[in-house]
């Protein structure tokens, strides 16, 4: 038995994890090694396609080799170099300051869930719909009309879900022009490379994951697609404006029968405690995607809540206590970082900002490397 294993047991506290993607799944195979009781609800069946660009930066490879996963078990190919090109195709292309690695979603949530029943995780599929808290316990409703009871719930349940307007999250009400699509391929491109390519309205990550696919994920504004009409229309008249976009797909063969899409991707503040529950993930807050850092930053808050969670049971500290203290780790961990994600974006929905900025960068190849460090993190220390 570990140090701090005997102290959480003798708390006994259940733990409910509502959302298996990454911080949920993160969380629930790090509190399980603490000895906590963890129940985790997902309301969908894995494995599963998700929309995501699929790569993920290397910072948190220390911290997930710690909690025994390694996505290289999984076929996970490596990621070493960044290309970025402008409206009209101009190119820059840089070694990425810590790399990554890609991985299908498809593959490492089932993968990660799998792992999490063998951990001893209780796994409820169902959606839940209300999360009540009353005289210091949680009551937990799910669509299936079944009832669940807990002492702390981790609100991992992505950028947009049926609980947020339950819990009348500010976010909610306020309408988003962005939707995002992705589809994988076969398709010839440097297995070592993410490449992310700018087109009026939005922008579009190309790297390979694992059985030689290429996954193909943009984000983009709805006026933009809206004017297209459909998806063909999109890629034709839109995406192709980007040459290096056109000549991909003149050449790739799609995967997917149709790709798969979502809509109102909302990147405003969220509250981090909501009713007590505890966010985690894309839940407490989205990083734009061009940063490919919110998969990291959902296992980075996986590993702030996990801690937190463990010193308040093993410290017999007050729910307020946990509160403060996970709410000033996240901060401290993600403002900075969410900001300069907000700045990136403004830059590179802008033609004329586009191209001058890849012209300067070509001369200056330091200051990109630097402008990617300031939208990751630093190895996970565990
Ligand atoms: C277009 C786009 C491209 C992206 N590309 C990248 C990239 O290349 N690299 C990167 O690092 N990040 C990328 N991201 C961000 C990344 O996908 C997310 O940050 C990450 O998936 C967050 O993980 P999560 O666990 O918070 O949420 P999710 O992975 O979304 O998991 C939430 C889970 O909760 C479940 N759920 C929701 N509501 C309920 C409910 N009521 N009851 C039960 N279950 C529920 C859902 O089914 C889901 O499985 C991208 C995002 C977008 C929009």
């Amino acid at each position: 038995m570990n140090d701090y294993l005997e102290p959480a047991l003798k708390k006994n506290l259940n733990i409910a994890v509502v959302g298996a993607g990454l911080s949920g799944l993160t969380a629930a195979i790090h509190l399980l090694r603490e000895g906590f009781q963890v129940q985790i609800f997902e309301k969908d069946d894995y494995p599963k396609h998700k929309v995501c660009g699929e790569y993920i930066s290397n910072e948190i490879l220390p911290y997930w080799n710690s909690l025994s996963i390694d996505p290289f078990d999984w076929s996970a190919v490596k990621i070493e170099e960044f290309e970025l090109t402008s409206f009209s195709g101009k190119s820059l292309k840089t070694g990425l300051p810590l790399g990554g690695f890609g991985i299908s979603r498809y593959n490492l949530d089932f993968r990660l869930a799998q792992l999490v029943r063998e951990k001893g995780g209780l796994w409820t599929q169902d959606t839940v719909e209300r999360i009540q808290f009353e005289n210091d316990a949680f009551e937990i409703y799910c669509r299936s009309g079944k009832q669940f009871s807990s002492d702390l719930v981790i609100g991992s349940f992505g950028k947009r879900s049926v609980l947020d307007a339950a819990l009348s999250r500010k976010f909610f009400s306020n309408k988003t022009p962005w939707m995002g699509i992705k589809a994988h391929y076969k398709a010839d491109v440097p297995v070592n490379r993410v490449s992310l390519h700018a087109f009026n309205g939005g922008y579009c990550g190309i790297s390979k994951v694992e059985k030689e696919r290429v996954n193909v994920c943009y984000l983009t504004h709805l006026d933009a697609f809206k004017s297209s009409g459909n998806l063909k229309g999109f890629q034709e008249v839109v995406l192709n404006k980007n040459p290096y976009l056109k000549s991909f797909f003149d050449e790739a063969q799609p995967l997917f029968e149709k790709p798969l899409s979502i809509s109102q991707i909302s990147f405003q503040p969220k509250e981090l405690i909501n009713n007590h529950i505890l966010m985690c993930g894309d839940s407490a807050g989205l990083i734009h995607p061009l940063c490919g850092n919110g998969m990291a930053m959902a296992v980075h808050s996986a590993k702030i809540l996990s801690e937190s969670i463990t010193a308040y049971a093993t410290q017999s500290q007050s729910r307020e206590w946990l509160e403060k203290t996970y709410t000033n780790n996240w901060q401290s961990a993600f403002s900075s970082r969410l900001q300069a994600g907000r700045v990136l974006q403004r830059v590179l929905q802008n033609e004329t900002a586009t191209n001058l900025g890849i012209k300067s960068l070509r001369l200056m190849p330091g200051v990109l490397r630097k402008i990617i460090s300031l939208t990751h993190g630093k190895p996970l220390e565990v």
